[in-house]
């Protein structure tokens, strides 16, 4: 059965989109089975993936959520990244008014996804820039939740947001749900704002920071444009082997089976 991870923060340009399509990819080089389920309208990890956000089988995640069509119909295939993809486009922010008054409107990805948890090791979900009912979809079929974040100034601020809001589905949509992990991206050890958010971060959530963090480097800002995922546009990049580093951490963390050692 999947294990589900929400990738989420509310803050935008924190390093979601490129944690889910890069990590995607490393757990796939690792031999696993993975989907990538695209939760931002903006499309993103859809793009980064190398699926076409104008042209979206079925009508994308979108239709899945307003239940219009089924997962099989709106499935597609990361070529690059050794994938699955449930693709979005900029419809899907319609979503998020039109689910308002459906029954069960917080699960609706949850009850999808069930149908498919077996044929797949890991789930990895793109949440938006927002606590909203689209990220709430994913914090309820998530298992556990990775925090990408800029070592920064309002860093801090915004976490203990995202603390409550994770207490709330807790308490609400999801009593099993946890933090797997806090994930350093866009480090620079050498700056000492960095190492003072960081050392504070240490300090509130322990070892739920990972080890690993992810460096600035501009191959994982150039990947998305040629639809392909960091390891498979330059495998040597600091970037991409920083991502295969967090795989293996993050495949300790949860005691999986990697099929392949190396990626
Ligand atoms: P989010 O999904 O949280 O909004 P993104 O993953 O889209 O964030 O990243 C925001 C921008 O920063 C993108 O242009 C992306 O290519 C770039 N970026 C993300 N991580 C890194 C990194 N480690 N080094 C350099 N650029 C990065
Ligand atoms: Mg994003």
């Amino acid at each position: 059965m999947a294990t589900v991870i929400a990738i989420t923060n509310q803050k935008g340009g924190v390093g979601k989109t490129t944690t889910v399509v890069n990590l995607a990819a490393s757990f796939a080089a690792l031999g696993l089975r993975v989907l990538v389920v695209d939760l931002d309208p903006q499309a993103n990890a859809t793009m980064g993936s190398g699926v076409d956000k104008s042209r979206l089988p079925g009508g994308g995640l979108y239709s899945l959520l307003l239940g219009e069509a089924s997962l099989e119909a709106i499935r597609c295939r990361s070529e690059s990244g050794g994938y699955d993809v449930l693709p979005a486009n900029r419809e899907l922010g319609g979503a998020e008014v039109e689910l308002v008054s459906a029954p069960r409107r917080e699960q609706r990805l949850k009850d999808a996804l069930a149908a498919v948890r077996d044929e797949y090791d890991l789930m990895i979900l793109d949440c938006p820039p927002a606590l909203n009912l689209l990220t709430l979809n994913g914090l309820a079929a998530a298992s556990r939740i990775i925090i990408p974040m800029q070592c920064e100034y309002y860093a801090l601020e915004g976490l203990s947001d995202l603390v409550n809001t994770l207490k709330k589905v807790r308490a609400s949509l999801n009593p099993g749900i946890d933090i797997l992990g806090l994930l350093r991206t866009m480090y620079d050890p050498r700056s000492t704002l960095a190492q003072q958010v960081a050392a504070q971060l240490s300090e509130h959530f322990r070892d739920k920071v990972f080890d690993t963090a992810i460096p600035r480097n501009i191959r994982l800002a150039e990947a998305p444009s040629y639809g392909m995922p960091a390891l498979v546009y330059d495998r040597s990049s600091r970037g991409a082997k920083a991502y295969v580093a967090l795989a293996a951490e993050i495949a300790g963390r949860l005691h999986l089976t990697l099929p392949k050692q190396t990626a």
